[in-house]
């Protein structure tokens, strides 16, 4: 495995490359959600390219920037395990410039829950991952659904913009009790946990609503926020369809159920597609 942190040795190492190429791109603080990303990207390309950055434009003034963990060692260990061809980690001065060029979310997808609450995320995380697309010259990446309102709004930038990259929706990973991972489960102490849950317990909820005939989004919601009590702050519980567009009855196979919350000091988010 290739460790690069310079853009200009990583063009140089793809020019060897022959074959398709697969690219996860991750913030680090890599956890078995990671992990499969990686492996359906290796089993369906001939390369395999991950980068590792913690992008500073999707941060926000007062969010976790300086926080975020940063585990490079093991980060390195896993990615060559995973059996990736290329580690890229660039440094912030090599990836912008001062005035740079913007990317901006659409107006209204990229404004609406995730992109209300986080105002201007989106426009960074777009920025980014348009940058590390053309880098990494990927025929496919790599993207949880974990993040939905990402991965919808970097599909259809890959669409807009003609991207000749495709776009690969990727599962969400969870522990056994049910937490969706997220390299941000690291700030939550054992009891914070077990709180959080009651995200994924309230997604589950809103299953058995809808397997008993329930499809008024209405009162899967209500069902949804009695679950939250437990959590200190609810941010958003919505239910869309899979063009981020607020749904009144639930549309099997086109639906898509969001609940972001706080636990302590940490923002979780997780979602269901149905
Ligand atoms: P991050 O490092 O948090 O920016 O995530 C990098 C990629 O991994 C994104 O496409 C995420 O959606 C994906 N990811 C994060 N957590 C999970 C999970 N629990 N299951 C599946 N994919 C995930």
């Amino acid at each position: 495995m290739k460790i690069i942190r310079d853009i200009k040795s990583l063009q140089d190492a793809k020019r060897e490359l022959r074959g398709s190429i697969g690219f996860v791109p991750t913030m680090g603080a890599l956890h078995a959600g990671h992990l499969s990303l990686m492996t359906k990207a290796k089993s369906q390309n001939d390369h395999l390219i991950v980068s590792i950055f913690v992008n500073p434009t999707q941060f926000l003034e007062g969010e976790d920037l300086e926080s975020y963990p940063r585990k490079e060692e093991a980060d390195s260990k896993i990615c060559q395990l995973a059996g990736v061809d290329i580690l890229f980690m660039p440094t912030s001065e090599s990836m912008y410039e001062r005035d740079e060029l913007r990317i901006g979310a659409p107006a209204i997808k990229g404004y609406i829950l995730d992109g209300e609450k986080r105002p201007g995320h989106f426009d960074g995380m777009l920025q980014v991952v348009m940058k590390l697309l053309n880098l990494s010259g990927a025929n496919r990446a790599y993207f949880g659904k974990k993040d939905a309102q990402q991965l919808a709004l970097v599909t259809q930038m890959a669409r807009n913009y003609f991207l000749p990259c495709e776009i690969i929706p990727c599962e969400i990973v969870r522990d056994e009790r049910g937490l969706a991972l997220s390299s941000r489960n690291a700030y939550l102490t054992e009891e914070q946990k077990s709180r959080a849950l009651f995200l994924s317990k309230s997604l589950k909820r809103a299953t058995k609503k809808v397997m008993a005939g329930e499809v008024e989004c209405d009162v899967i919601i209500s069902e949804m926020r009695a679950v939250l009590e437990g959590v200190e702050r609810v941010d958003y519980i919505a239910i869309v369809n899979r063009n981020f567009e607020r749904l009144e009855r639930v549309e099997l196979g086109n639906t898509i159920i969001l609940v972001a919350a706080w636990v302590g000091d940490t923002r979780l988010i997780d979602n269901l597609w149905i």
